[in-house]
C-alpha cells in the first residue's frame, strides 16, 4: 500500500495547549507547519483543565509578581526545579494569558473589570485566571480559532487556508524518522497511519515538535483519558533523546472514587480553593495533621485560622487543605490506610457546608453537573468521597529551557511531554501557563532551528520500512489480546510504583514489566486496518512499557522522599539527592533502557538570593549553603 507523503518545515504533534501554542508560533514565524493528533482537533486532555492557569498578574492581590511565582513553583517542585524554566515561566505567563485574551478568550473577571484570579495549593496569591472550572475548554477555543484566524489570512493571501498550517486529526505518529542511526543524526520527519482506515502517513520535516502529554494509561486509576500513552516520551527516547525526572508522579489527592466505572475522574482543587474541606470517616479535618517541616509557618494550624484566610489573607496563613498536591494525596492515602476512609475508599470533600447553593453552582459547575450525572450526588448538600488519582508526570523529554530543543537535533517538546520545568511535583495551574509559555518557545525554537539549517536533512528510506513494519506486524499476528497485556501493566504499576513505593515492590514491578515486554511482542490484533482500536493500542503498548520501564527504574534509583515519589524505605529528602537528575535512555529497538545520575546546574546568583537562608537550610547541602552565605554576605 502506498505511503501518503507530505512535506513541512515543522511537524508538531500533538493538538492541545502546549501543540496549538507551537504550531501559532510556527506559522507565525512564516513556517509551513502541520499539526497532528490522534484524537479529534479539540479533543485534548488540555480541552479538560479545569481550575485555570497560573500566571502572576496581581489583580486579586497586588503583592503577586513574578519573583513570588518563581518561589513557589521552586518550592513546589522541592527545589529539583529547571530553574531557568521556572524563571522564564513565571516571567512570561501574565503575557501568554493576556495574549489569549486579545485573541478572544473570555476570563471570569473582578468586580473592577480585570481577569479574575482563583487561589490554589502552593500559591502564595489567588494567581489561577479561570473561566469557572472550564479553564482548559475555553483555551483550547481561543487557541483554534486563532488556527483558524491564520487560516483565513492565508486563503486571502495564497489562495488555501491550508497553504502554510494544517491539521491532521485522529492521525497517530508511531515513530520519528532520522537521517541515520548514529548519535547526532538529524531527525527528519514523522511516520504514523490514519486511525480511520489504517493508511499509513509519512511526514518530511526537519523539524517535529513533540506536545503530546502524559502517560497516566499506564496506571488503573487515572484522571487521564485514552490518548495518554506516553507516545512522545517514547517516541523521543526511541529517537536517542533523553528522559529527565520520570520517577515524579503526580498524584492528585481528589479524583471520583465511586462508581467504579468512573474512579480516578477529576475532582478539581478549585474546590478546596473555593473552600471545600477534608474530613475522614470520624468528620476530623485531618489536613491539619499533615503538615511537613518546610511548610510549617506557611499554614493555619486551626481551623479558626484556616476559616479566616478565605476572607482575610493579608492577617491569616492559608488552610492546609491548599498544600501542595502531593502532600494533601500522601494525607488521604495515610487516613485511608489507617482505616478512617469513607465506605468506597477515599476520604470526604464537603464544600456544601461552606457556601451557599447558588454560589457552589455557579464556582463550580462542572463539577456539580459530574457528580449528579455520574454518581448521583448534589454536592450542594453533601460531601463527595475523593481518593489519589494518577494525574501528571513531571518527567519527560529533556529541554533546552529557552528554545524547547531536545538532545536531537530537530527534536522540540513542550507542555508535559517535556521534563524539567515542575522538578518534583508540580502547582496546580501551573500546567496551563507552562504549554503557553513553553509552546511558544517552542514553535520559535524549531523555526529558528530551520532557519539555520544550509540543507534539508533526508528520511532515510531504511527508517520508514522499518516502521512501517513495525506497525502492520501486530496485524499479521493472531496473538494474545493487547487489552491483556495492557491491565496487567495497569494494575502493576498501580500497585508497585504508585504513591507509595519501596524497593522490594518496584523491583517486582520490572520483573512484571520485562515478562510483559516479551509478551507484548506476541500480541495480535487481527481484524483489518480499518478502525481496529485492538492494533492501535497494540502499538500503543510499545510506548506504555518503555515509559513504564523508566518510571520504575528511576524510582528504584531515587534512594529519598520528594515530591511526586515518596518510597517507604527512604521516607526523608536528601540534600545530596536534590543536586542530581536521573536520566533515561533507551536503545532504538527499546530494549535496553539505562537511567544515569547527572548533576544539575546550580541556580543563578540572582534567583537563589530570591529565598530565605532559613528555608534554604531544609532543602540544600552544607556546602550549597556556604556558598549562599559567602554571595549574600
Ligand atoms: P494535551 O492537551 O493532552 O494534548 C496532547 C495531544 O497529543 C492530543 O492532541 C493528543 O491527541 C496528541 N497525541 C498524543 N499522542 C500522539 C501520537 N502518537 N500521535 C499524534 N498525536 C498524539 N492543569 C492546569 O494547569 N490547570 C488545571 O486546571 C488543570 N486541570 C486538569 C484537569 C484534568 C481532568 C486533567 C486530566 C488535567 C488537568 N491539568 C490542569 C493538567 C493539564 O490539563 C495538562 O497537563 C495539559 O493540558 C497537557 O497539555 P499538553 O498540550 O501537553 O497535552
Amino acid at each position: 500500500m502506498e505511503i501518503e507523503r507530505h512535506e513541512y518545515d515543522v511537524v508538531v504533534i500533538g493538538a492541545g495547549g502546549a501543540g496549538l501554542r507551537a504550531a501559532i508560533e510556527a506559522r507565525q514565524q512564516g513556517k509551513r507547519t502541520a499539526i497532528v493528533c490522534k484524537s479529534l482537533f479539540g479533543k485534548a486532555h488540555t480541552v479538560m483543565a479545569e481550575g485555570g492557569a497560573a500566571a502572576a498578574m496581581g489583580n486579586v492581590n497586588s503583592d503577586d509578581n513574578w519573583m513570588v511565582h518563581f518561589r513557589d513553583t521552586m518550592r513546589g517542585g522541592k527545589f529539583l526545579n529547571n530553574w531557568r524554566m521556572a524563571e522564564l515561566h513565571a516571567k512570561e505567563a501574565p503575557d501568554r494569558v493576556w495574549e489569549l485574551e486579545a485573541w478572544g478568550a473570555l476570563f471570569d473577571r473582578t468586580k473592577d473589570g480585570k481577569i479574575s484570579q482563583r487561589n490554589f495549593g502552593g500559591h502564595q496569591y489567588p494567581r489561577l485566571a479561570h473561566v469557572g472550572d472550564r479553564t482548559g475548554l475555553e483555551m483550547i477555543r481561543t487557541l483554534q480559532q486563532r488556527v483558524v484566524a491564520l487560516q483565513q489570512e492565508d486563503e486571502k493571501l495564497h489562495g488555501d487556508p491550508e497553504a502554510y498550517i494544517r491539521v491532521f486529526q485522529e492521525c497517530t505518529v508511531t515513530r520519528l524518522l532520522k537521517t541515520g542511526d548514529r548519535p547526532g543524526d538529524a531527525v527528519s520527519g514523522a511516520f504514523g497511519y490514519w486511525r480511520e482506515n489504517g493508511r499509513f502517513i509519512l511526514f518530511d520535516a526537519p523539524a517535529v515538535v513533540l506536545a503530546t502529554g502524559g502517560i497516566g494509561k499506564s496506571y488503573v486509576v487515572t484522571s487521564n483519558s485514552w490518548e495518554y500513552t506516553g507516545d512522545g516520551h517514547a517516541l523521543a527516547l526511541l529517537a536517542g533523546a533523553k528522559l529527565i525526572n520520570m520517577e515524579f508522579i503526580q498524584f492528585h489527592p481528589t479524583g471520583m472514587v465511586w462508581p467504579p466505572s468512573v474512579r480516578g475522574i477529576l475532582v478539581t482543587e478549585s474546590v478546596r480553593g473555593d473552600g471545600g474541606v477534608l474530613r475522614n470517616s470520624e468528620g476530623r479535618r485531618f489536613m491539619f495533621d499533615y503538615i511537613p517541616d518546610v511548610f510549617k509557618d506557611q499554614y493555619a494550624t486551626t481551623e479558626e485560622e484556616g476559616d479566616r484566610w478565605y476572607n482575610d489573607q493579608a492577617n491569616n496563613r492559608r488552610p492546609p487543605e491548599l498544600l501542595p498536591r502531593d502532600e494533601v494525596a500522601r494525607a488521604i492515602n495515610a487516613e485511608v490506610k489507617a482505616g478512617r476512609g469513607s465506605p468506597q475508599g477515599g476520604v470526604y470533600l464537603d464544600v456544601s457546608t461552606r457556601l451557599p447553593a447558588a454560589e457552589i453552582t455557579r464556582r463550580l459547575p462542572s463539577m456539580h453537573h459530574q457528580f449528579k450525572e455520574l454518581a448521583d450526588v448534589d454536592i450542594t448538600k453533601e460531601p463527595m468521597q475523593v481518593g489519589p488519582t494518577c494525574h501528571y508526570i513531571m518527567g519527560g523529554v529533556e529541554v533546552d529551557a529557552d528554545s524547547g530543543a531536545a538532545s536531537v537535533p530537530g527534536l522540540f517538546a513542550a507542555g508535559e511531554v517535556s521534563g524539567g520545568m515542575h522538578g518534583s511535583n508540580r502547582l496546580g495551574g501551573n500546567s496551563l501557563s507552562d504549554l503557553l509559555v513553553f509552546g511558544r518557545r517552542a514553535g520559535a525554537g524549531a523555526s529558528a532551528y530551520v532557519d539555520g539549517l544550509k540543507a534539508r536533512p533526508a528520511v532515510s528510506e531504511e527508517s520508514v520500512a522499518a516502521a512501517r513494519a513495525e506497525a502492520t506486524a501486530p496485524l499479521e499476528r493472531d496473538g494474545e489480546n493487547p487489552y491483556e497485556v495492557h491491565h496487567e501493566l495497569q494494575r502493576t504499576m498501580n500497585e508497585l510504583v504508585g504513591i507509595i513505593r519501596k524497593a522490594e515492590e518496584i523491583t517486582q514491578a520490572l520483573e512484571a514489566v520485562e515478562k510483559l515486554k516479551e509478551r507484548a511482542k506476541g500480541v495480535g490484533a487481527i481484524g483489518g486496518r480499518i478502525y481496529n482500536p485492538g492494533w492501535h493500542l497494540a502499538l500503543d503498548l510499545r510506548n506504555m512499557l518503555l515509559v513504564s520501564e523508566c518510571v520504575a527504574k528511576a524510582a528504584l534509583k531515587r534512594e529519598e522522599s520528594r515530591g511526586g515519589h515518596t518510597r517507604d524505605d527512604f521516607p526523608g529528602m536528601s540534600p545530596e539527592w536534590r543536586r542530581k537528575l536521573l536520566v533515561c535512555g533507551a536503545s532504538a529497538d527499546g530494549s535496553d533502557v539505562t537511567v544515569e545520575e547527572k548533576v544539575q546546574p546550580a541556580m543563578r546568583d540572582d534567583l537563589i538570593s530570591l529565598f530565605d537562608r532559613a528555608e534554604l537550610k531544609k532543602y540544600i547541602t552544607e556546602k550549597e549553603l556556604a556558598d549562599f552565605d559567602a554571595l549574600v554576605k
